[in-house]
Parts: C-alpha cells; sequence; structure tokens
C-alpha cells in the first residue's frame, strides 16, 4: 500500500509531501504507483501525539467508556499512542488483564495502547503488584493512578523493584489524610459552602517523592500537576538534578475554580481545578521546561455519575478530543510556547519517558501522523465526540486545531467529515 499525502506544511521543514509504503514513513516515490493521493490542502501535519494518561474504562466500567470508544476518542483528537491506568476492574494488577487490553486494543486497531500496570495490588498500598510479569505482558510503566502510592515505605519499595525492572513509576500526589474534599480549598470552597481539598494534600506527596527520588537515586514521573507550589519543588529539584518529570493537563491552564461556582460537576476533576495563581504558574512552568508533558487524564464518566449533588459527583473530566485544540488556541497561538515546544509536550517528551520510540517521521519510521487545520474556528460539540463520556467543561468552545485527519501505521483512524 503507497499513500501520498500533498499540500502539506510540516514543522521545521520545508517539504510539502509526505510518502508513505507499508505503514512506514519512504522515500519519494511516483505519484502514478501510488494507492491513493490524499490532497491536505495546506494543512498542519504533526507526529501523531502521545498521551501517557487515560482511563479507557475497560474491562470492568464499558458502560463509562470501552477499549473501542476510547480509541476513535483518541484518533479523533490526534493521537496514535496513549497509555491507559489501571484503575479498571479487575484492576490491571496482573499479566492476564495486561494481554487482555494489548489484544483488544490491537483488535479495534485505532490507537497504539500501552497499558500501565498497579504498583500495588487492587491499587492498595501494601503487597506490590506482578510487575515483572505485567513488564513481559507490555505494560510501559507503574502506577496506581486514581489513588496515590500511599505510604513513603511502599513507594519505596515500589520505586527499588520497578528501577530493577527499568520501568518508571508514575504518582498521583494525593495525601488522603488531608484531601477529603470535593474541590480546591479556598475562597470559592468556603463561599459556595463546598469542602474544599488544599493544594498542601498535593504538595505533601510530591515533596515526599521527590526526597525519595533523591535519596534513592531512582526516576520519579509527578502525574497532572496543578499548584503553583508542586510546580516550584519540581523546579528547584530538577535545578539540581533530581532525576523528577512531571506532566500536567489543559484544565489546569484553562480554567479554575471558580468555575465550580455554579456547581456544574463537569468542572469536578481530581486534582480539582485551582486558582488563578495556580494556572498562571502552570503556565510558566510549561513555558520555562518544569512541566515535561500535557496529559489528557481522559476520564469519562456516565451520566449517572456526573448527575448529582457537586460533593457527590465522581471525579474526572474527558479530554482527547479537546486536548490537542486547547493546547494549540492557548499556548500556541497565543505566542506563549512554539508548536515545535507543543510537540515536545504532547509527543516526544511522553515517549521518551516511558521508552515508546514514537514521534519519529524519518524514513523506515511508523507512519504515524495527524493533520490538524490551524486557520479555521470551530465549535467544540459535547454531542459530537466520539469518547461515550459526555462530561467535558468544553462544550460550545471556540478553539482552533480541528483534527482533520489520524494516520496511525499508515492507516487512517479518523478523517473529520
Ligand atoms: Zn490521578
Amino acid at each position: 500500500m503507497k499513500t501520498i499525502l500533498k499540500n502539506c506544511k510540516l514543522v521545521n521543514s520545508d517539504k510539502t509531501e509526505i510518502y508513505i509504503e507499508d505503514g512506514k514513513f519512504a522515500d519519494k516515490f511516483d505519484e502514478k504507483i501510488a494507492d491513493e493521493v490524499i490532497d491536505v490542502n495546506g494543512r498542519t501535519v504533526l507526529p501523531g501525539l502521545v498521551d501517557m494518561h487515560v482511563h479507557f474504562r475497560e474491562p470492568g466500567y464499558e458502560y463509562k467508556e470501552n477499549i473501542a470508544t476510547g480509541s476513535a476518542a483518541a484518533a479523533r483528537g490526534g493521537f496514535t499512542s496513549v497509555c491507559t491506568m489501571p484503575n479498571t476492574n479487575p484492576v490491571c494488577d496482573n499479566a492476564a488483564v495486561v494481554s487482555g487490553i494489548i489484544k483488544k486494543a490491537n483488535e479495534v486497531g485505532l490507537v497504539r495502547v500501552y497499558p500501565i500496570g498497579a504498583a500495588g495490588k487492587n491499587l492498595e498500598s501494601n503487597e506490590l503488584a506482578e510487575i515483572g510479569l505485567m513488564k513481559e505482558a507490555g505494560i510501559v510503566a507503574i502506577s496506581n493512578d486514581g489513588k496515590p502510592i500511599a505510604t513513603s515505605g511502599f513507594m519505596r519499595k515500589v520505586l527499588e523493584y520497578s528501577s530493577d525492572f527499568d520501568i518508571p513509576v508514575l504518582n498521583h500526589e494525593e495525601d488522603l489524610t488531608i484531601s477529603d474534599g470535593a474541590m480546591n480549598e479556598g475562597e470559592v470552597s468556603t463561599s459556595i459552602g463546598i469542602r474544599g481539598v488544599p493544594t498542601a494534600s498535593e504538595d505533601i506527596m510530591i515533596a515526599r517523592d521527590i526526597i525519595l527520588s533523591e535519596y534513592l537515586g531512582i526516576p520519579v514521573h509527578i502525574c497532572h500537576v496543578s499548584t503553583k507550589g508542586g510546580l516550584r519543588m519540581i523546579r528547584e529539584a530538577k535545578a539540581r538534578g533530581v532525576k523528577v518529570t512531571c506532566e500536567t493537563c489543559p484544565h489546569y491552564f484553562t480554567l479554575t475554580d471558580k468555575s465550580c461556582e455554579n456547581y456544574d460537576t463537569n468542572f469536578k476533576m481530581h486534582p480539582p481545578l485551582r486558582t488563578e495563581e495556580d494556572r498562571l504558574a502552570v503556565i510558566e512552568a510549561i513555558k520555562d521546561g518544569t512541566v515535561d508533558c500535557i496529559v489528557t487524564d481522559h476520564a469519562p464518566h456516565h451520566q449517572d455519575d456526573k448527575e448529582v449533588e457537586f460533593s457527590h459527583a465522581l471525579n474526572g473530566i474527558v479530554g482527547l478530543e479537546s486536548s490537542f485544540a486547547l493546547c494549540y488556541t492557548y499556548l500556541v497561538k497565543p505566542g506563549i510556547i512554539t508548536m515545535e515546544k507543543l510537540l515536545e509536550l504532547m509527543c516526544y517528551n511522553p515517549s521518551n519517558i516511558l521508552k515508546l520510540g514514537r514521534g519519529g517521521m524519518n524514513v523506515g519510521d511508523d507512519a504515524d501522523l495527524a493533520v490538524f487545520d490551524l486557520d479555521n474556528e470551530f465549535v467544540f460539540e459535547k454531542d459530537k465526540m466520539l469518547s461515550k463520556g459526555r462530561n467535558t467543561p468544553f462544550d460550545g468552545w471556540k478553539l482552533y486545531g480541528q483534527t482533520v485527519l489520524t494516520m496511525m501505521g499508515g492507516k487512517k483512524t479518523y478523517e473529520l467529515r
């Protein structure tokens, strides 16, 4: 199968054509022997995006999302690789669940799915999960996401054991003893009478993980950072050579806790939306390289889990289909970062941290790419989403950067119609 993409705009290259042969980027060949010639009309072609933090809910919660609908949503967002968190049912804490997810994802064939295995059996912080066997089955990282790796003793064990298997540890940063709340603790939570989660809950755990990483000399990756204090500690740790990396999400630089004022549960997630000061700190940390990755934390829920009282609603929002457009509209378009920098955040860095080997567009690399319309505004509509989840705070937002086409291994996985 031979495909040519014509009239492309590439980042850092004057080339206007892309050649694909048998699923790989190829050297130029004659248009006459091409099976398909796609005119992308001057749109921007990027390497397929990588999201190292999603929840696809299968096995166990297929009424929220399944591997097929999650994969379709990823492809629509321009993603060609995603890493799935282990808080499924059964929990992804053994090789059988890992193999099952990979098998299903391959059958669906819309995105490369790299499972993340649980650190502790059943996401608890007591007994180690089968990390070695899960690695053989195909996991790319260890995490208890949804929950923190709760105690310092267990975190130390997880870091040491995982490092023996050369597998990264990603931690959801939350001190459960002070995080019993439904939104950020502050002026807004007080004024609307909702119990708050202090930034200290996140910051204390980030401090602990930096201290352990530095003491043991083992890398640690900090999930979805939302606080100014957390980012300050990560920046300082990096400066003195600690092997710490981190991620944030589009909602932490586009929204604040003020959005919770009308009790809309589509603004409820964990960590919660913070203050304007934190939002600006997230942008600063993206700019100065403190933040390594932007992830979605795509967390689909059924409406029955969300259409309840704010305090009782489940945490999380969907993100795969809005992420690139939010990043482009709010970071690249206003000139805060360049497109090259956005590619580091949404493709190269996550691929490097997890050793996925993605993002290449040289001859011989897998033809994973996404085409975006950066020039025309579009309205993001929740009813057009391919995810089963409808829990987005971005319905009706006017954005730039709509996905036009996604290809994984030279195969079309999404096409705008
Ligand atoms: Zn989390």
